[in-house]
């Protein structure tokens, strides 16, 4: 019997990862007491997490070399009566980093957080030849960690990784303890948390021009290499961790339709559903529902913050949701805050539909435009929004047969990324 061992498991997807690897009875043990948990319970393989990484080392008769070197175990083997421990994230962050080609030799990499992931992130860092490696963390315990308040010292750093559980589902809305802004030579940001799939970190790093991955491609090759040592077999098919990464973002992605009024969004939403057997939420069908009254009613009601304050507390209420699509109202490209939240878990796509087209369709009934003049209005006000927050952009002047090809096109290199 094989599972994971950790404090607080319920939002674990190592079973999915396991079951996708051939091992459907892939349990979960919460436990609050490791040293008990290893000495009653039956088990012939372990993934160790969060707290006991550490902890269960003293409970173990052997270390494999990196988890000897790192004093970090996430994997345990019972071989001839014999607990063995290994660091199987080691592997799985040397492939994240291949896979998403993240050069490393000769850059000076900034590691947050001094805990069990960062002594694996560091070794490696070391081992890929990175020329100055430095660790900031809150409560520094060697020469080697810099406080916090050293932040301005570390601006030219070119990597920048996250091993800290800062902006980790369900906290997914911490503050960041420091502001990308200031580093001017900063090309990539990994964070190895992996949900939500884009942290807040990974959206400021964006947003200032770097590339940003998320920790899942470790996820699933560490969970590879330990279902290699459970099965004391190295030849798992090759194709099987790539195919289940590609899996998980299909599934765990939101897609979220943003664009002008009548674009498109609500119909083309109704299109991709089925393709990924997603339920859609309309945003403003919802708000409707949630007050009994029409959008335009509301609007004259109660006015226009009101049903921004509606807008934004609808996706305060759906951001950390997995695995459906948005179709969004079109003036909530207004809302950094909003747009920021949907970014977390969705993949914006943005429907680029000429806005001459729309000035010719019947916009009665609308609230907010009530002339031609009233769309064009809006439209320049918003486009370089969608612009700016659209991860896939697609041109919908044309037969929508050609557009949903394209779109499945985008998700599909956007799933493998
Ligand atoms: P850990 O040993 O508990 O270390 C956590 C580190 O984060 C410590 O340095 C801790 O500092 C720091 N930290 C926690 N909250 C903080 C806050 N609010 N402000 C500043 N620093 C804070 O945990 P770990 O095993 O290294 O794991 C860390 C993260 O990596 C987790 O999010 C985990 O999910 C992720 N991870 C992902 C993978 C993967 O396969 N993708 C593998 C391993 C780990 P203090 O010591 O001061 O509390």
């Amino acid at each position: 019997m094989f599972g994971l061992v950790g404090k607080s498991l319920s939002h674990s997807i190592s079973p999915l990862i396991h079951s996708s690897l051939g091992d459907p009875n892939y349990r979960v043990w919460e436990t609050q007491d490791i040293e008990s948990f290893i000495k009653t319970q039956d088990f012939s393989g372990l993934n160790v997490t969060i707290p006991y990484k550490e902890t269960i080392i003293p409970y173990l008769d052997e270390l494999d070399g990196i988890a000897k070197t790192i004093q970090s175990v996430n994997t345990v083997i019972k071989r001839d009566g014999k607990l063995i421990g290994y660091n199987t994230d080691y592997y799985g962050l040397f492939k994240t980093i291949q896979y998403h080609k993240i050069s490393i030799k000769n850059k000076k990499v900034l590691i947050i957080g001094n805990g069990g992931a960062s002594k694996t992130v560091a070794l490696l860092m070391k081992n890929m030849n990175a020329q100055k490696i430095q660790i900031i963390c809150r409560n520094p315990k060697k020469e080697t960690e810099a406080p916090l308040t050293d932040i301005a010292l570390l601006y030219d750093s070119n990597v920048i990784i996250n091993t800290t559980p800062i902006g980790m589902y369900p906290h997914n809305n911490d503050e960041l303890i420091f502001t990308l802004s200031n580093f001017n030579a900063l090309e990539t940001v990994l964070d190895l948390i992996y949900n939500p799939l884009r942290t807040k970190l990974m959206i400021e790093a964006e947003s200032n021009g770097a590339k940003a991955y998320n920790g899942l491609y470790m996820l699933v090759m560490q969970a590879k290499a330990s279902r290699e040592l459970f099965l004391n077999d190295s030849n798992i098919d090759h194709s099987l961790p790539k195919k289940i990464y590609d899996n998980l973002n299909k599934t765990r992605h939101n897609l979220v339709f943003v664009g002008l009024p009548l674009c498109g969004k609500s119909a083309y939403a109704k299109m991709v559903a089925p393709i990924y057997q997603k339920p859609i939420i309309d945003t403003d069908t919802l708000i409707e529902m949630l007050e009994n009254q029409p959008i335009s009613d509301i609007f004259k009601d109660k006015g226009e913050p009101y049903f921004r304050q509606l807008e934004n507390k609808v996706v305060t209420d759906l951001y950390q949701s997995n695995h459906i699509i948005i179709s969004t109202g079109g003036g909530m490209i207004q809302d950094s805050d909003i747009m920021n939240k949907l970014k977390q878990n969705g993949i914006i796509i943005y429907l680029d539909k000429d806005y001459h087209q729309i000035m010719e369709k019947d916009i009665r009934n609308r609230p907010l435009i009530n002339s031609k003049e009233d769309v064009e209005r809006i439209a320049l006000a918003r486009i370089p929004l969608y612009e700016k927050y659209a991860d896939i952009l697609i041109k919908v002047d044309r037969p929508k047969n050609e557009v949903l090809s394209e779109i499945e096109a985008m998700l599909s290199d956007y799933f493998s990324r």
